[in-house]
């Protein structure tokens, strides 16, 4: 019998973690009640399927605690201050995230993590990181916020060799036993508050993803939060801090000289000599285009973790360039009139916004969607100097609108004054109208997009095909 025979387990959330948990707690002997506050026939559906032996499920009640649970297991959505972990608290019981039982229920001599956090570039820089390890030749996958549950994996007979594991803040804030061989946070903004409560919180459930690290903390010289986060942490004995950064290195970091991505951090005598490790023209060749610069900085996160891993320097300019990005990062869908356009649709908040802008250099910017409680200020003072043209379509583009006339009162700005899914082609054609040859159309909404869209990646889908349309009528004009 397991460590969980016999144990009652509350899992709160019917979704897909909570169900991965579920079904591996119930696998190992633990008797099982998911909760969930909502009751609606998708619930139901997915409550007739999971219920069974050792599993109940309890909808329309996400307030009380089952009688005689031991271990409350909670899906990422769930607040901190939600009743239900009141009552825990209150029982004396504790609340913990799928990352943690994740990581109680790895085996004896399993596979190492290479942690990734950060408010923007999480996915990207772990699906680097395990192209390199690919590389490599190590067996791996990519987890965590991302992919197959991290439960799920742990609990395959895969022999993995090491695992990449992008870990949100939500999951750190639940992970309390976690202990990384090494991990990186790429940089701290402001997002997320709601659920965290405070910058301060969320930057705290950032930080512990350095707490008990083996070999290496990786931080983000240019944010200098990130290395107060490692000073902040409790370390294993001879465990290093490593910065990267998009200029030349110092000593233990990795950082970038003549367009060569070079490490001073891993190699034998740091002080005199430094590793080459590829080029920036490695970076994910497939696509066809010079990578964004926060793309060189994800690269360099990712190659300081492989590194930290004992990965050798070939393998980082062959996994950097294998590796394919995500669909609407930074996508070029198409150059029409000698004006790019790019899909940045994953831009769901200001400082993704910010880095996506600050990668060109005369733009027409599409903008607009759920602001989220985000100011724009900032975003719209940084990058005013390109913007040849605005055009603000979605829920809170008036937001966006006035600080454009605080900081931008010269950039023409079309505001569409719409919602619809239509309006994406509208935005389209209205931003096609203010480039110019040589500029860029760029989809960067600063902003989530479920006032118009199901997800980012309908609302990407919307602009590929609007620009598509684009290229083919100008096609039959020709
Ligand atoms: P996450 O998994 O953290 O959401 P992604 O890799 O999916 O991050 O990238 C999301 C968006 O964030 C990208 O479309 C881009 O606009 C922006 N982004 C990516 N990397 C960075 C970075 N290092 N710094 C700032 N913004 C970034």
């Amino acid at each position: 019998t397991s460590a969980w025979s016999g144990k009652h387990i509350t899992v709160a959330g019917l979704g897909v973690s909570g169900i991965s948990a579920a079904r591996a707690l119930a696998g190992l002997g633990a008797r099982v009640t998911v909760v969930d506050g909502g009751d609606n026939e998708v619930l139901r559906d997915r409550a007739a399927s999971l219920a069974a032996g050792d599993i109940t499920v309890r909808l329309g009640d996400a307030t009380t605690l089952p009688e005689g649970t031991d271990l409350v297991v909670t899906s990422p959505g769930w607040k901190p201050d939600s009743p239900l972990f009141a009552a825990a608290a209150e029982a004396g019981v504790d609340v913990v995230g799928d990352v943690e039982i994740a990581w109680r229920l790895r085996g004896e001599g399993a596979a190492p993590w290479l942690a990734v956090t950060g408010t923007n570039g999480k996915t990207t820089t772990v699906q680097m990181l395990a192209s390199i390890l690919e590389a490599a030749g190590l067996r791996t996958a990519a987890v965590g916020n991302i992919g197959t549950p991290i439960i799920d994996v742990v609990l395959s007979q895969e022999p993995y060799d090491v695992l990449a594991v992008e870990l949100s803040s939500y999951q750190l804030h639940w992970a309390p036993s976690l202990r990384a061989h090494s991990a990186a946070v790429l940089n701290l903004a402001p997002d997320h508050l709601d659920w965290h409560g405070s910058m301060a919180a969320y930057a705290a459930d950032k930080g512990r993803i350095y707490e008990g690290n083996k070999v290496a903390c990786i931080y983000n010289v240019a944010d200098p939060a990130t290395e107060r986060l490692v000073q902040q942490a409790d370390v294993e004995e001879g465990c290093r801090a490593i910065g990267f950064t998009l200029g030349p290195p110092g000593l233990s970091e990795l950082g970038v000289v003549d367009g060569i991505l070079v490490d001073r951090a891993f190699v034998p005598d740091r002080r005199t000599s430094a590793q080459e490790l590829a080029e920036v023209a490695d970076i994910a060749p497939a696509t066809g285009q010079p990578a964004a610069p926060h793309n060189i900085a994800n690269a360099l996160a990712a190659a300081a973790l492989a590194r930290a891993f004992g990965v050798e320097p070939a393998a980082v300019r062959d996994g950097l360039r294998a590796f394919r990005p995500d669909a609407h990062r930074i996508a070029h869908v198409a150059d029409v009139d000698g004006v790019a356009y790019v899909d940045d649709s994953k831009a769901t908040n200001t400082h993704a916004a910010e880095a996506s802008l600050a990668a060109y250099g005369s733009i027409v910017w599409i903008a607009g969607g759920l602001a989220k409680g985000a100011t724009f200020d900032e975003l719209v003072a940084a990058s005013a100097k390109r913007l040849r043209g605005v055009v603000l379509l979605g829920a809170d583009r008036r937001l966006i609108g006035e600080a454009l006339a605080r900081h931008a009162p010269d950039v023409p700005v079309t505001d569409l004054d719409r919602t619809d899914t239509g309006a994406m082609a509208a935005a389209v054609r209205e931003a096609a109208r203010l480039a110019r040859p040589g500029d860029t159309v760029l989809l960067a909404p600063a902003c989530a997009s479920m006032d118009m869209f199901a997800n980012y990646n309908k609302r990407g889908d919307a602009f590929a095909e609007a620009v598509l349309a684009l290229a083919a009528g100008r096609e039959a004009d020709a």
